[in-house]
């Protein structure tokens, strides 16, 4: 064969991409690095056997559709699923101008799609209590006008909510019809189900360019991949202009559709969640040398010092936790497991840092 440099063929945008984070390789016994929920569930034969394998799913998920409307109590013209949420960030930045801001440390996503679309991106740090800076973001909306913000709210890798009247306050600025600085902010929702706080569903009717972002994903069903975008109708029929017709598989669709159904299995998982995160945050303050932070999602993120070495000597013992070298450097975050798995990562997480 000839040797030919692709590279050469390849758009620069995308030349300088890396791809996205891939643990499926790292061999481990307790596996806390996706913010993966511990608890799957089973798929029975009644509901194998009524997908079509032959036939293309039904575009629009109705059915899913509905009995998510019906859960939280919105409107199924005002859904759209994508396959993730993933793939509705992927859309939603096709869809809208840039560039687009967000805060950082964030969800990788938001900075390797819009580099991918080639869209500018404008990153604002966080303050040091991971909140929202808002002089920097405001004035950014004044002077870049960035037509799209992704606000990950709990955040992730941080684990905190962002103060509600400050995400409030951007929408509010961005909608403002006087101030001529109007961008879309879509609020992303994936760990809402861990958190006290109420999120954004509410506000939905009050602001028509606020969306919100769910998925199943971090609730038991990562493997499905569901994700949902909540907007105004107006919203909706944009993205589904650029949606690819039959995102979302039948075995998903019947799958989620089955077993959302009845969400108390659900609810008792996510309780079960966060009262081991409230016990792993205890176990982790008692340790010398960490330093948690509070967390409304199913992870929690920690300071360690030497936190490379910790990471690397926490695997050898089987143990696999997120790196965040370069994202939040001398952090590693933890998901949160079930009660068996959290009390493995914390006896191997004390004897490494004996
Ligand atoms: C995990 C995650 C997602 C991706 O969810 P999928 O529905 O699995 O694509 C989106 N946003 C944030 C902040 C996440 O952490």
């Amino acid at each position: 064969m000839k040797r030919i440099d692709i590279k050469k063929l390849i758009k620069p945008n995308i030349r300088n991409l890396r791809a996205y984070y891939n643990a499926k390789e790292i061999p481990c016994r307790v596996k806390l690095d996706a913010n993966e929920s511990p608890y799957g569930f089973e798929i029975n034969d009644k509901i194998l056997k009524s997908i079509k394998t032959n036939r293309y799913p039904d575009p629009e998920a109705k059915n899913l559709k509905k009995i998510i409307a019906k859960n939280l109590r919105l409107n199924p013209e005002n859904i759209l699923f994508g396959n993730g949420s993933d793939e509705l960030i992927y859309y939603l930045i096709t869809v809208f101008d840039g560039p687009v801001l967000y805060p950082v440390p964030t969800f990788s996503m938001y900075g390797i799609i819009s580099q991918a679309l080639g869209e500018k991106t404008i990153e604002i740090p966080l303050d040091n209590d991971f909140d929202l800076n808002m002089e920097k973001i405001l004035t950014a909306i004044k002077k870049q006008k960035p037509k799209l913000i992704f606000l990950s709210s709990p955040n992730n890798p941080t684990g905190n909510c962002f103060s509600a009247d400050r995400i409030l306050k951007i929408v509010e600025f961005t909608s403002s019809l006087v101030t001529c600085h109007l961008s879309l902010v879509v609020v992303d929702e994936a760990y809402q189900p861990f958190s006290s706080e109420k999120g954004f569903l509410p506000m939905l009717s009050d602001y028509k360019n606020l969306v919100i972002l769910r998925t199943l994903s971090k609730i038991g069903f990562a493997g499905l991949r569901v994700g949902f975008m909540i907007a105004d109708r107006e919203i909706i029929n944009e993205v589904n202009k650029v949606r690819l017709p039959f995102n979302l598989n039948s075995l998903s669709q019947a799958v989620a559709a089955a077993l959302i159904k009845n969400p108390n299995t659900i609810k008792l998982h996510i309780g079960l969640i966060t009262s081991e995160r409230e016990r792993l945050l205890n176990e982790l303050w008692k340790i010398r040398g960490i330093k948690p932070y509070p967390s409304e999602a199913n992870f929690i993120l920690f300071k360690v010092k030497n936190s490379d070495k910790i990471y690397y000597r926490l695997l050898k013992k089987g143990v696999l936790v997120r790196n965040m070298k370069g994202v939040v450097n001398g952090c590693l975050r933890v998901t949160v497991g079930t009660k068996k798995e959290n009390n493995i990562f914390i006896k191997a997480l004390k004897e490494v840092m004996k």
